[in-house]
């Protein structure tokens, strides 16, 4: 997907600090941190937001949900806790319409809900 900044970071074209890589799931460290541990968790298939998943596309969405303990793991949170944050759309903030889920830990906020 042209213009995709995330497509971009896949493609190499621009760097990231790369926590985790397989055949079809990137994280990175984020590059405006909003907590001690911040990563950003993508599909390497361009899907713009949660509204365009399908059934066609949600075994990738479950594939990035497999593999949440490992990155979890990788970053040192597992064990204290952390949350998964997907922003879909205008209001929710989202600012990068290829889907995305946030790795937030190392904070004690408690709930923000
Ligand atoms: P959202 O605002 O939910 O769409 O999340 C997009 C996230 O991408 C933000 O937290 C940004 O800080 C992050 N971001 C933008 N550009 C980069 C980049 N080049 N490398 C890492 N993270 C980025
Ligand atoms: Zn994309």
């Amino acid at each position: 997907m042209e213009d995709c900044l995330f497509c971009k970071i896949i493609a190499g074209e621009i760097p990231s600090s790369k926590v985790y890589e397989d055949d079809d799931i990137l994280a990175f460290r984020d590059i405006e941190p909003q907590a001690p541990v911040h990563a950003v968790i993508i599909p390497k298939t361009h899907i713009a937001s949660a509204n365009e998943i399908t059934a066609e596309n949600s075994g990738l969405i479950a594939g990035i949900f497999e593999k949440i303990p490992v990155i979890a793991r990788e970053l040192g949170v597992a064990d204290s806790g952390y949350r998964i944050v997907n922003n879909c759309g205008a209001d929710a903030g989202q600012t990068v319409k290829h889907i995305h889920f946030h790795l937030l830990g190392g904070t004690t906020g408690g709930k923000l809900y």
